[in-house]
């Protein structure tokens, strides 16, 4: 089979700590893989590829994760394995304190995991790496793996393992986890993010054997609740033609009456986006239960969601992906939302007729 062999690395020298990870590695090591709170695909995919390579190198390795993932993502190979912090406090911390090597994937601030699984993060002296692909890292590991240009931090795990010269050890329960991360953190290989590498990895996980087609499904298709709750979100559409922007909202009452399951709500977003010059979309999603407006931000080109969600919205991400959370209510942080448009007008409408 053709190996891989003309990866392209979009920082050449991002790998240059390699042989320090090698050496790191070179002994039966106790580590933990950690991810953010509310994983994803890529958080749960890099996570989760990881853990099945370092397993098969020989170490003892627990991945923890803040809280529980949606269903679309419990298909992973090694998904029962996982220790949810939030579900076993006691054996999590304990993995956490045993932990010589601790992988922080997909994240790059530690109060992403949540205040509690912080506190116990920032109270032990591993040693931290890493591995991540959001811009303006906080600088709490001992190696830091950053590069914000590759679509997804599943991708970087499989040039770390790349770099670290074992490509032969993959196979397709890892591979299967990769892929879904790269999936979803390309939105299906069409956001711009999406290298040549991407797919030429993509293609290598293919050869491996991977069941491609049933592994969208099983991120994609979805409930008949779902599909009417994504009904409701498109009829509260709002259309803001003189900012290019367009925002959704839901309230708890409308998330209960369509049976809200977690995950329901993810990738609403994009069909405010989708729409024929809107290049900025909020949604505005009520939880009742952590007392909070959840917020997702999506934009088209340049318009940086990143520095309008930290600037207002207590959160960040990426350029054309962020996240964020208002403590006050629905209609407020609406109102709070429109009241900051003016001030990115100029932004929004350049270059526009
Ligand atoms: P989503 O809108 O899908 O929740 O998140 C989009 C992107 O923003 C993801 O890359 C996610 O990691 C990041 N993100 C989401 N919520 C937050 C947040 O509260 N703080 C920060 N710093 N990033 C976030
Ligand atoms: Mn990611």
């Amino acid at each position: 089979m053709l190996k891989i062999n003309f990866i392209v690395y979009s920082q050449p020298m991002l790998w240059n700590k390699i042989e320090q990870i090698k050496d790191l590695l070179s002994r039966k090591r106790e580590i933990a893989v950690v991810s953010h709170r509310n994983p994803d695909g890529d958080a749960y995919g890099s996570s989760l590829g990881l853990y099945h390579f370092l397993k098969k190198k020989g170490h003892n390795v627990n991945f923890v994760t803040p809280n529980d993932s949606p269903d679309f993502l419990k298909w992973m190979p090694g998904v029962n394995e996982i220790l949810i912090f939030e579900e076993n406090q006691a054996a999590a911390t304990e993995v956490l304190q045993r932990a010589e090597i601790i992988f922080a994937l997909d994240f790059n601030a530690l109060n992403r995991v949540g205040n509690e699984m912080q506190a116990v993060l920032e109270k032990i002296d591993p040693v931290y790496v890493l591995i991540d692909h959001h811009p303006d890292p906080d600088d709490f590991a001992d190696f830091s793996f950053v590069d914000v240009k590759i679509c997804s931090t599943s991708q970087m795990i499989y040039q770390l393992i790349a770099a670290l010269g074992e490509l032969d050890l993959l196979d397709k329960e890892m591979a299967s986890c990769l892929y879904a991360g790269i999936l979803t953190d390309t939105g299906s290989f069409r956001f711009p993010n999406t290298s040549g590498d991407t797919h030429r990895i993509a293609a290598h996980f293919l050869d491996l054997g991977i069941e491609h087609t049933k592994i969208y499904g099983l991120i994609y298709e979805n409930s008949f609740d779902r599909l009417k709750l994504l009904g409701k979100a498109i009829n509260n559409l709002v259309y803001l033609k003189d900012y290019r922007t367009a925002y959704i909202t839901l309230s708890n009452h409308e998330l209960n009456k369509f049976n809200y399951q977690k995950g329901d709500t993810e990738g609403l977003v994009n069909y405010a986006l989708s729409l024929t010059d809107v290049i900025f979309a909020a949604i505005f999603i009520e939880d009742k239960q952590q007392g909070i407006i959840k917020i997702s931000f999506r934009s088209k080109g340049n318009f940086n969601v990143n520095e309008l969600s930290r600037a207002h919205f207590n959160g960040g991400g990426h350029v054309n992906a962020a996240g964020g959370r208002s403590e006050k209510q629905l209609n407020e942080t609406v109102a709070g939302f429109l009241g900051i448009l003016p001030k990115y007008k100029d932004l929004l409408m350049q270059g526009h007729e």
